[in-house]
């Protein structure tokens, strides 16, 4: 697994705004998330990945 960057692309691209920045990575809120798969697609570094 790559590291986060926190460069927020996967932030603006959430509409379910289920991504939350923190002081050196993102978390994402399972209860927020859909699964829709596009914060996977933006990454740069690949830092996100399903479970
Ligand atoms: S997979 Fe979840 S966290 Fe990622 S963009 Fe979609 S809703 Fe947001
Ligand atoms: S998880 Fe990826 S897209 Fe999101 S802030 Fe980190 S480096 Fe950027």
């Amino acid at each position: 697994m790559e590291e986060c960057g926190v460069c927020e692309d996967c932030i603006d691209v959430c509409v379910e705004e289920a991504i939350e920045r923190k002081a050196y990575t993102v978390t994402i809120d399972p209860e927020k998330c859909d699964n829709c798969g596009e914060c996977v697609d933006v990454c740069p570094v690949g830092a996100i990945y399903e479970e």
